[in-house]
């Protein structure tokens, strides 16, 4: 007779720590996305890492559902979303962005100061807020 109840219980696996989310992520390059993966070689008795994925098929996004480049944050912060933001959008594309109105402000010096008040809003939010905006605006329309 199999009686579950006598089944030795299994050792469990050590439980993994809470993993804090490190200070300079991770994140997609074409999305901004923080869930991301790499393959990576363990070693089956120690579970230690042997080796990282270097090659972008090794390398996964879950909101692409696509093998992407992965870059530190920082790095998109620099290389992508301040670029795009000081580059990229037009008066239009802010104006929608902040909500500010470009008619409250003095049109003297082309707009300075509505100019000057947008990067002030944007410089107010996070990285991941500016992710957020820099991925709707720039993200393919969804079929
Ligand atoms: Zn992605």
């Amino acid at each position: 007779m199999n009686k579950i109840s006598e089944i030795p219980e299994q050792t469990p696996i050590a439980e993994k720590p809470t993993v804090e989310m490190p200070a300079d992520p991770w994140r997609c390059g074409a999305c901004g996305s923080l869930r991301v993966s790499c393959q990576v070689w363990v070693d089956s008795n120690t579970y230690e890492v042997q080796s990282m994925a270097e090659d972008k098929d090794d390398l996964w996004c879950d909101d692409c559902a696509e093998h992407t480049r992965q870059v530190r944050e920082s790095e998109l912060m620099s290389d992508t979303v301040e670029p795009w933001w000081n580059d990229g959008t037009t008066e239009e594309d802010r104006e929608i962005i902040t909500g500010l109105n470009p008619e409250n402000f003095s049109p003297k010096d082309d707009r300075k100061a509505f100019r000057d008040a947008c990067d002030m809003w944007w410089n107010g939010r996070t990285n991941d807020e500016k992710i957020r905006l820099w991925r709707q605006a720039t993200a393919p329309e969804e079929e």
